[in-house]
């Protein structure tokens, strides 16, 4: 497993703890995704050679996998028990939040700010 480019490559979610990593690109199969969240290893891959763009969507669509894994929103008889369901939901959410922190940098100064400020 390749490194994201910072040294940050542990992302707490929940009570688990995931390793984010590069993957190398394929694309040979139709179903090849930018990114992928596996809650078997407890990983997060993001395809290498992304542009900024769509590695920044893809992390925070991936990590949103994640915490509706964690939080028991994918089980069955929660709102998003079927994949087609997940997938819907968890790619506007993401594009729309990137699009949002995309256009409105000041955000993500903000909430780490209030954030680090919790503790
Ligand atoms: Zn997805």
């Amino acid at each position: 497993m390749k490194k994201p480019l910072t040294k940050h490559n542990r992302i707490k979610v929940g009570y688990q703890e995931l390793t984010l990593g590069i993957q190398s690109a394929t694309f040979q199969a139709n179903n090849d995704s930018y990114g992928e969240f596996d809650h078997r290893k407890n990983t997060i891959q993001i395809t290498e050679g992304l542009s900024d763009l769509d590695y920044s969507c893809t992390l925070l669509h991936e990590i949103i996998h994640a915490v509706c894994y964690y939080y028991g929103l994918t089980q069955t008889g929660q709102p998003l028990d079927t994949e087609a369901k997940e997938e819907v939901v968890i790619n506007n959410i993401a594009n729309g939040l990137t699009g949002v922190l995309k256009d409105n940098p000041f955000i993500l100064k903000e909430l780490a700010q209030r954030l680090h400020n919790v503790r």
